[in-house]
């Protein structure tokens, strides 16, 4: 390949990948472990001997996304209106008690010169999710990347979760779904497009429930 070709494909499909470091599973068992002991469980046991290693495995999992390339295409035809990606999975865990959120992120924006592959919305949400979060912080993540590296005219998220720390214990709000959003450029500036934007993210909510 040659040079200009390899920069081309680094501009237009960047890896993104994880900066923190690697996890060390041997200790995160033998925590695990300790915790459940300290809990009073009885590891000797034979129904839970293993369950210190499916644990820290299960955390291992939660908390590392795989990298991905952000491919993005030119804007060949010079699509100018909304581009709307709803109810988009998405698991994550909460920083405050390690317990799971769960719910679904609707992603819009504007395009400039670039349009990005559908399936990448999907990837994007994975990736800052599958770490220890709060809500606000994996909604402005996701605006955020899709503003720098895409450099949309605008872009827009909108987050829909149920935090089991909020309906397995403490006041056992079951149902309540928290909705955070961020809002860049054109979709915060714009009324009508702001507008315009929420309204469509409010009926794939009614729609899907
Ligand atoms: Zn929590």
């Amino acid at each position: 390949m040659s040079q200009a070709l390899t920069e081309d494909r680094a501009r237009c499909r960047p890896r993104i990948c994880h900066e923190s470091p690697g996890v060390d599973l041997e200790r995160a068992t033998a925590a695990a472990a300790a915790l459940l002991d300290a809990l009073g469980l009885d590891l000797h046991d034979e129904n839970i001997a293993e369950t210190p290693r499916r644990m820290a495995a299960a955390y291992v999992e939660m908390l590392s996304g795989p990298p991905f390339d952000f491919t993005t295409f030119p804007n060949t035809e010079g699509y100018d209106e909304l581009v709307l990606v709803q109810d988009i999975p998405l698991r994550s865990v909460c920083e405050h008690h390690m317990l799971p959120f769960v719910g679904v992120a609707h992603i819009g924006y504007l395009p400039a010169d670039r349009i990005l592959g559908l399936s990448k919305f999907a990837r994007v949400v994975e990736f800052f999710s599958r770490r220890a979060q709060t809500q606000e912080r994996l909604t402005k993540q996701v605006a955020e990347h899709l503003e720098q590296h895409l450099s949309p005219r605008g872009v827009g998220v909108v987050v829909e979760a149920e935090h089991t720390c909020m309906s397995l214990r403490g006041v056992r709000a079951s149902g309540a779904r928290t909705v955070t959003s961020a809002l860049f450029g054109a979709l915060r500036e714009d009324p009508s497009t702001r507008a315009e934007f929420l309204s469509l993210t409010r009926n794939g909510r009614q729609a899907s429930s």
